[in-house]
């Protein structure tokens, strides 16, 4: 069976001798992975267009299940060069592709995370504004039911005290916390900021100016967050040296 559909190439590795296997986020069917035969040979009709950040219509052949599908077709739609061009910038972008690929679900479709991703890459295109990097990264958790818990102390709703404890994923109060353990203390207007930007759409973003004091304590506690309870190996120099093969 043959299925096009949009996507975006997440991440890609090598497979057998001369294959790639290829994870994209598609917009027909969520996370999917590919393999295309050959793409690495000189004259491949790939070119460029399985590599990390593009933007591009794919056809896919196998059976529905199949865990391997065949990349029959790949017509770039964006390549996203511009993103490519600093080292800094590809690795934070390359961050949120593997957080995508890390925290939804294999094969189910989810548009508003597509549609995110497309914007947000978009957005980073015109503007290196680090804004749009913490908030696709709040909105990913609050869509696959990862994000922390910030309202007030998990335990016993106390509003008082904020301190966020990693180790918890929440907000503890100063009576229910463990002395020992790591924590983030955040006042009122840090919590007013995520809330925000957890609510408004991604066209707003380009209007707004955002505290950057304020924005670099949301942005230490989501990646405290994400380090903690999603993947502890997402700055590890494994992650680093997987995606600047791809340069
Ligand atoms: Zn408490």
């Amino acid at each position: 069976m043959l299925r096009t559909t949009e996507a975006i190439v997440l991440r890609n590795h090598p497979y057998l001798e001369a294959d790639l296997i290829v994870s994209y986020l598609t917009r027909g069917s969520g996370i999917v992975e590919a393999y295309a035969k050959s793409p690495r040979k000189i004259g491949s009709r790939f070119g460029s267009s399985l590599e990390p950040l593009t933007y591009a219509k794919i056809s896919l052949y196998g059976k529905e299940h199949a865990n391997l599908p065949r990349i029959t077709r790949s017509d770039i739609i964006k390549p996203f060069n511009k993103l490519r061009e600093s080292i800094k910038i590809y690795l934070k972008i390359s961050e949120i592709l593997e957080l995508t690929l890390r925290t939804l679900p294999v094969r189910e479709k989810n548009d508003r995370v597509f549609s995110l991703l497309l914007d947000m890459l978009s957005f980073l295109e015109e503007d290196h504004n680090a804004l749009y990097i913490i908030y696709y990264k709040i909105k990913l958790l609050e869509q696959t039911g990862f994000a922390p818990v910030l309202r007030g102390c998990i335990r016993c709703g106390d509003e008082t005290d904020r301190f966020y404890y990693p180790s918890n994923g929440a907000v503890l109060c100063k009576d229910c916390a463990d002395i020992n353990e790591e924590f983030i203390v955040f006042d009122r207007s840090v919590y007013s900021l995520y809330q925000y930007l957890s609510r408004i759409e991604p066209v707003i973003l380009k209007r707004i100016k955002v505290d950057e004091q304020l924005l670099s304590t949301v942005e230490e506690l989501i990646d405290a967050h994400i380090n903690y309870n999603v993947v502890e190996k997402i700055n590890s120099k494994e992650f680093i040296q997987m995606h600047c093969s791809a340069l």
